[in-house]
């Protein structure tokens, strides 16, 4: 172990998702979903529907694709939704069209809000570029750019795969490894010798069926125990207790 990163000797390069991770966008993530998916439930089972649950979000939706998670949490309720297209409008009942509606919340919602990043995990980037290590975002979040870009963040990574990059690629999204094996290749290092920063189980199951070197799980709303089940090395609260302080 460095003492000094809190990562093995031997990473090179360390991965880490947005949502949660650099930023503390996941819960938007999580409000503008439920929004979205109860008033669905609403207007197809009425008064009495079963609203999406924190549960619904970790299982289900958070770290995936967009379209991955409305087909997964619509599936975990018997629902099957035609596909539909991206352009489709957000009031479509289609995969793309209950994705577009989330979107739209969720943009609506970080207009009003603006994104904070944390600041343990700036100061920890920091520290790991630094100390010579490559670096790069994995998010499966279409609007990943624009996020970092509020938060004046893009010069703090050497590759980024969000979802834009995945789809041109065709890379299937979390829990998949692909986008993290794509990240590590484009910094020309091997995966066992890249760590992953995540904070869902989707993420965690990526880093473990992708043989990454070290798996960081943050934990920022009490899942230690699920993420340590899902492959994670190490759990954290935030980035500054593995280290990196000047
Ligand atoms: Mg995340």
């Amino acid at each position: 172990m460095t003492t000094q990163l809190g990562l093995p000797d031997d990473i090179q390069a360390c991965l880490f998702d947005l949502d949660g991770v650099v930023t503390r966008t996941a819960v938007v993530h999580a409000a503008a979903w439920k929004e979205t998916f109860d008033a669905f439930l609403r207007e197809r089972d009425g008064a009495d529907f079963r609203p999406f649950t924190d549960s619904d979000y970790d299982r289900y939706v958070d770290g995936r694709p967009r379209a991955d998670g409305v087909r997964s949490f619509l599936a975990s309720r018997g629902i099957e939704l035609p596909e539909g297209t991206p352009d489709d409008p957000p009031d479509a009942r289609t995969v793309n069209g209950v994705g577009n509606r989330k979107n739209v919340l969720l943009l609506a919602k970080i207009r009003t809000d603006g994104v904070e990043p944390y600041e343990g995990t700036l100061r920890y980037i920091d520290a790991v570029r630094g100390a010579g290590l490559a670096t790069a975002i994995v998010s499966s979040s279409a609007n990943t750019r624009d996020v970092l870009h509020s938060i004046d963040a893009e010069g703090l990574f050497d590759v980024r795969i969000d979802g834009v990059v995945a789809r041109e690629r065709n890379l299937p999204g979390k829990p998949h490894p692909d986008t993290f094996l794509a990240a590590a290749r484009d910094l020309g290092v091997e995966p066992s010798r890249a760590a992953v920063f995540e904070d869902a189980l989707a993420g965690m199951d990526a880093g473990r069926s992708g043989h990454f070197g070290y798996v960081v799980g943050v934990d920022r709303v009490g899942q230690t125990d699920a993420l340590y089940a899902h492959g994670a090395d190490r759990v954290v609260k935030d980035l500054a207790e593995l280290g990196g302080h000047a």
